[in-house]
């Protein structure tokens, strides 16, 4: 196109030549654009929002704070079962509540905050990226990048199901209730997954009234069904669960907003909630991208479809990583995803494939709820032994008045080798890593036994779980049976 025939934004766009662009300055983002500076390569990041990353934001950091109080406000409640009394009664201050968790959340968002101020200007532009060619973005119709490569890492967003959507203004989403200056005196929680449960939990714990909604029959992340059961058991002990029912209407009144809905059994209900926290799963930020200018084949939720071990989307020069793929949206994912896309970018058309890493995930609800490795559901047909080991007589849980829980293990019959866990149960985040890091490994079940164990610890349930899974898979046929017998006893 000759200059005299350009359109006028098209002349006032000044246009910017990288070596990479990365969209997004979250934890992908910033582990792309180091691992493109590593390499020699100059790069761009854009971001559209704030800086500080949503892990730091209103993710991972500032809802571990608040289960922090909430373990604080559970402790002492529970004392008087160990004879120690707390005084004339618990109180707890929600503004002061608050306030810690803003606090303490500022302090970690300044870290990044800090990372993205040190970098050269000319390595960062403020603005909403959009493609326009395979490798060439507009950013606020404003400035013009054109790249060899692009990384998307733009993140995901919570979802406001329709009937909430409606009103919105009277929804809160993990994006603004940690900007709550005072703890609600009632809080509907839409979602029973893991963030639902997990700020559901801590505001009940917090002294709020707290109620769980979900139309699915649906509680957590489990895909093992004795996991369901346990799970479900226990939390519907302790929290109001709500699970399977029909919405029939979310209307904003005086004082909050009322919920109507009929329960499985038929029966008819409603209630006024001061707050209504949406938890009902997140969206890939993608709608806004301008994908078709791409040229990329997109999947499921307009997801382009891309290769994990080399995070990019089919032969292009274009790469995904974290969140915005859908694909075990965590914190470590997504910076282990940053740096594979980062450098790969940088070798197009040459990519190299990386091992990813065994799956971890932890779920900060009491009891934890943790998976590692292969789930239930992912087990091939045939060919797997389940070791399970129950926490209610555990020794030290029990010390402690918090034997609750079950864990699964999973190994394959081959080679005795442990593949996977489910887990639910009191210190189930360290559990998660040592099987995590035992499945890494390539372990077998005998080998994982013949490490040490000290006493009295939540760890010795764990082999009496190995234990199990030997016992499994030598009547199955599999080990020798002087394996089991030869591990260590208690
Ligand atoms: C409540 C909650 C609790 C969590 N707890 C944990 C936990 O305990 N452990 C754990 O491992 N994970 C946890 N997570 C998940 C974890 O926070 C995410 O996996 C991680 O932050 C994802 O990083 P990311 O870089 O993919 O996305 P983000 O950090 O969201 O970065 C994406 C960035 O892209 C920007 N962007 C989007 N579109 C555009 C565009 N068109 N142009 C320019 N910029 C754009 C966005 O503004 C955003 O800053 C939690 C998440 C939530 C919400």
């Amino acid at each position: 196109m000759s200059n005299d025939r350009r359109t006028t934004t098209e002349q006032a766009m000044d246009t910017m030549k990288v070596d990479v662009a990365v969209i997004g300055a979250g934890t992908a983002g910033l582990n792309a654009r180091r691992e493109v500076e590593k390499r020699g390569g100059r790069p761009v990041m854009i971001e559209s929002g704030p800086f500080g990353t949503t892990c730091a934001r209103v993710g991972c950091m500032p809802s571990k704070l608040l289960i922090a109080a909430a373990e604080a406000a559970h402790g002492l409640a529970h004392a008087p079962a160990f004879g120690v009394h707390p005084g004339a009664g618990v109180r707890i201050d929600g503004p002061a509540v608050m306030q810690r968790v803003q606090r303490e959340r500022d302090r970690f968002v300044s870290f990044g905050l800090k990372d993205v101020e040190d970098l050269p200007a000319d390595h960062v532009l403020r603005g909403r990226a959009r493609f326009v060619a395979p490798t060439t973005l507009e950013v606020d119709d404003r400035i013009r990048v054109e790249a060899r490569a692009v990384v998307i890492a733009t993140g995901s967003r919570p979802f406001v199901p329709p009937p909430f959507e409606r009103i919105r203004a009277h929804v809160l989403t993990s994006d603004d209730v940690f900007e709550l200056q005072d703890l609600p005196r009632s809080l509907a929680v839409i979602g029973t997954g893991i963030i639902a449960l997990e700020l559901g939990q801590a505001m009940h714990r917090l002294g709020v009234r707290t109620a769980f909604f979900n139309p699915y029959d649906e509680l957590g992340p489990f895909t093992d069904p004795e996991l369901k059961r346990v799970a479900r058991q226990d939390l519907g002990a302790e929290l109001e669960l709500h699970l399977g029912i029909e919405l029939a209407s979310a209307d904003a009144e005086a004082g909050g907003v009322r919920l109507r809905w009929r329960e499985p059994d038929g029966s008819t209900h409603d209630a006024l909630f001061e707050k209504v926290l949406v938890a009902a799963g997140r969206r890939p930020n993608v709608d806004e991208l301008g994908l078709e200018h791409a040229g990329l084949v997109l999947g499921r939720g307009g997801v382009p479809a891309v290769d994990t071990m080399t995070a990019q989307c089919g032969d292009a020069p274009i790469f995904l990583a974290g969140d915005v793929d859908g694909n075990l949206p965590l914190l470590h994912e997504a910076a282990d995803e940053g740096r594979i896309a980062g450098a790969n970018a940088m070798l197009w058309p040459n990519v190299e494939r990386h091992e990813r890493r065994t799956p971890l995930a932890v779920a900060f609800t009491d009891p934890q709820m943790a998976m590692a490795g292969l789930r239930y559901a992912d087990l091939p047909p045939g060919g797997h032994a389940i070791g399970t080991v129950s926490y209610e007589n555990q020794g030290r849980a029990r010390v402690a008045g918090r034997n609750r829980g079950l864990v699964r293990l999973y190994a394959e019959t081959t080679k005795c080798r442990l593949t996977g866990a489910e887990m639910f149960g009191p210190g189930m985040e360290h559990m998660g890593h040592l099987l995590a890091w035992a499945i890494q490994q390539g372990m077998t079940v005998q080998t994982a036994l013949a490490m040490p164990f000290y006493h009295p610890v939540l760890e010795e349930g764990l082999r009496t779980g190995l234990r199990d899974l030997a016992r499994q898979l030598k009547n199955m046929g599999s080990c020798r049976p002087e394996d089991a017998a030869e591990a260590p006893g208690e």
